[in-house]
């Protein structure tokens, strides 16, 4: 239970730790909060030749308002985010999604943008990045590049991220106030990454037609997944209790779940619908922000 022999850097800023990544290429690896790298590095499923722990890099974490997004560096802690005013009053679907990873204690270490880029398929800030189209600021030595949130996750532990760069910022765009929100899971204990779960967004008019939406499911595949046949049989339409659970059934078409010691793929393809159908029964009975 002890991590390999490494080579150990505490860069002051993003800059010297894109240096330093740009240095050690393929064998450097970014130290954030350390709740997934450490435990893997003392498993020695992960044996980085040098770490770059950018804990003391200060102006990478902030959150602020920048026009119509909200601006998160990548070293902001979890909890900070959760607990931040513009994040509550500007993305409260970010917020909710947060609470549900796993303790306090973690939230308080774990950050932001090491949870996006780290990618796990049952991670909720992946699936909400998604859910609000949020944009990655990945930075290298030629400069920084920005990427949507769909074209940044590739696979299960797989970003666009190259060696020598690092996720800098992460932009969550802000919510228009008459949208409704929910962020629904299900695990095997609370606290535990999640089997299954669904962040929803959607927008009603005065006559109760649904004008926009967005569903993301989490655990329907190995990145998260738009849930585009629920999100079409929804559009246009005026929602009720009685062909609601009905229309969520096309969430079968959009997933591709997998096995795993957690769940099987069956099982989440059930809780996936069932997910969804709570999820848009939550946001439908919200009052809209005005
Ligand atoms: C008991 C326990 C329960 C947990 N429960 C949940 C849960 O319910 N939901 C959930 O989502 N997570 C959960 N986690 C994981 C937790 O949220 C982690 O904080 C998160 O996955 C990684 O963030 P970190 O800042 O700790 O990153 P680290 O562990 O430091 O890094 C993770 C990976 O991302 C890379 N990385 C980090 N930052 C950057 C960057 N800026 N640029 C490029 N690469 C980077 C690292 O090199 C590493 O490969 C849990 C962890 C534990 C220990």
């Amino acid at each position: 239970m002890k991590p390999a022999p490494f080579l150990y850097f505490a860069p002051r800023s993003a800059q010297e730790a894109v240096a330093l990544l740009a240095e050690h290429g393929e064998d450097g690896r970014v130290l954030a909060g350390g709740q997934s790298l450490m435990p893997l590095m003392n498993l020695r499923m992960a044996r980085p030749a040098a770490l770059i722990d950018i804990n003391r890099a200060s102006d990478l974490s902030y959150i602020r308002r920048d026009g119509d997004w909200i601006a998160v560096g990548t070293m902001t802690r979890q909890a900070d985010a959760e607990h931040d005013p513009l994040v509550h009053e500007h993305c409260p679907l970010l917020a909710q999604a947060i609470s549900f990873m796993g303790h306090t204690t973690i939230r308080n270490r774990g950050t932001v943008g090491g949870s996006i880029a780290h990618a796990d398929s049952c991670a909720e800030l992946p699936t909400v990045a998604m859910a609000l189209g949020a944009e990655m600021v990945v930075a290298g030595v030629a400069g920084d590049r920005t990427c949507t949130a769909d074209e940044f996750f590739i696979d299960s532990l797989y970003t666009v991220i190259e060696p020598g760069e690092m996720l800098r910022e992460v932009r969550f765009p802000v919510m228009a106030r008459d949208e409704r929100f929910s962020f629904v899971e299900s695990g095997v204990r609370r606290a535990d990454l999640a089997v299954a779960g669904i962040a929803a967004r959607l927008t009603l008019d005065d006559a109760h037609v649904c004008r926009a939406i967005t569903l993301v499911a989490l655990g329907g595949g190995a990145r998260p997944i738009r849930l585009l046949s629920v999100e079409a049989a929804l559009l246009g339409n005026r929602p009720d209790a009685a062909t609601l659970a009905e229309l969520c059934e096309a969430a079968r078409d959009d997933i591709d779940p997998t096995d795993d010691l957690q769940a099987s793929a069956e099982y989440r393809r059930e809780i996936l619908v069932s997910l969804t159908h709570r999820a848009l029964t939550n946001a439908l009975s919200q009052e809209a922000r005005r």
